[in-house]
């Protein structure tokens, strides 16, 4: 079986595929809706970065759907939007133009879907609108654009140029470092453009000196991204054992970080340091909090988040587009709920962790296992625990013993 992008290999029924969704209602369990919309606006990137988990991983879905969305799928993506908000009563939304690399998009699509987002939402509800982004092709012109059209820009960004351009290259194998830190000083001009900073860490990398080089450009907010991959397809560098390499490299940055007199929003840290003192994450990358992002690609098909292609194949399809259904109906999807059930989708070994309640068991992606499926502990699990251990043991010192982790 191939659709042209390679055979596919045939998977059993592994979990969530056996959720019963139903049998979750009858338990009182519901949904909660979804607030955070990515638009993959292009398909294609500029550069070939390498740990892309959209163009070298196990899902090759990318090839067989349209380069560019469509006016008229863009149209019907803002009006789900815009349907689910007004449904569920939401006061905001977040809507992020993402790609492949989104400013390949034309101009003209990014200022239909703000006008149409602002046009169709409630009275009193906000959109918060970002684009996601490489930053190499960024120019004045637009930025300025942008800027006009009410969106943020996330430039990705590994650290110091050494490190950005170990994995950040173009195809024929040129950094891209320079052209990033040209647009980042131009985005530096306009204040407020910039949104925040990710990061994707790289082993080979002196975290400290990547976390100097992020903090220069001033941005709001770091997100530090562990590069993806599971049981079968383990991320660079992490064995099958009991090592902490990522778990060691977060740590130097964070006591770094928590040194620093004015620290940057390192949502990693924060996220960690709240749920220890017993409030909530505000991302599924950490703790167990229920996923509000759904994906809309270029062809319309609604997805989950497309890390999971770092799975299989397939991996993140729901079988619905906007073209036909409503985001209401993609909370119905099994592999949609599994990652709004909290405690219920962790493993056995999750559940007896000591930590369980700030780890969460991981980021959802990194706990895939052939035959198992999702319910498993993440490939970072010593990392996570290392570093959530050691988050503990310094806010702990610091406040006197005041911190519950489970
Ligand atoms: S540290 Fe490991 S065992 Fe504990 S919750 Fe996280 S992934 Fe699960």
């Amino acid at each position: 079986m191939s659709d042209g992008a390679g055979p596919i290999q045939i998977r059993q029924r592994e979990w969530p595929d056996t959720l019963a969704v139903s049998g979750l209602r009858d338990t009182g369990w519901r949904p909660v809706p979804f607030r955070q919309f990515i638009l993959k606006v292009h398909g294609k990137c500029d550069l070939a970065c390498r740990y892309c988990y959209v163009y070298q991983g196990a899902d090759a879905t990318w090839s067989t759907k349209p380069t560019v969305m469509s006016a008229s799928v863009a149209d019907r993506a803002c009006d789900r939007i815009v349907e689910h908000a007004a449904g569920h009563g939401l006061d905001a939304v977040a809507v992020v133009l993402h790609g492949g690399e989104p400013l390949l998009a034309p101009q003209e699509l990014f200022d239909r879907i703000a006008h149409r987002l602002r046009g169709g939402l409630p009275p009193g509800a906000t959109v918060d609108l970002r684009v996601h982004t490489n930053a190499v092709s960024l120019t004045p012109a637009r930025l300025d654009a942008l800027v006009a059209a009410g969106y943020r820009l996330g430039v990705s960004l590994d650290g110091d140029a050494a490190a950005h351009d170990r994995g950040r290259r173009y195809a024929n194998g040129a950094g891209s470092h320079a052209k990033v830190d040209r647009a980042l000083r131009l985005i530096a001009s306009r204040p407020g453009a910039l949104a925040g900073l990710l990061c994707t860490v790289d082993l080979a990398n002196d975290p400290v000196t990547v976390y100097d080089a992020l903090v220069h450009y001033g941005a709001p907010a770091i997100d530090f991204l562990l590069p993806h991959g599971n049981w079968d397809s383990p991320p660079p560098h992490r064995p099958p054992d009991d090592s902490m390499p990522y778990g060691d490299w977060l740590i130097a940055v964070f006591d770094r970080w928590y040194g620093d007199a004015n620290p940057v929003d390192v949502r990693m840290f924060a996220d960690i340091m709240r749920l220890l003192l017993g409030g909530a994450s505000t991302s599924e990358l950490i703790g167990l909090s229920p996923c509000a992002l759904v994906v809309v690609d270029t062809d319309g098909s609604l997805e989950q988040v497309d890390t999971l292609k770092s799975a299989y194949h397939g991996a993140a399809a729901t079988g619905l587009s906007v073209l036909t259904d409503s985001f209401d109906a993609a909370l119905a999807v099994p592999a949609v709920a599994a990652r709004q059930i909290g405690l219920a989708a962790l493993s056995d070994v999750c559940r007896a962790c000591p930590v369980h309640q700030v780890c969460g068991g991981g980021y959802y992606p990194h706990r895939y296992r052939r035959g198992a499926g999702f319910k498993n502990p993440s490939v970072f699990c010593p990392d996570l625990r290392r570093l959530i251990e050691h988050i503990e043991s310094r806010v702990r010192a610091d406040l006197g013993g005041v911190v519950s982790p489970t």
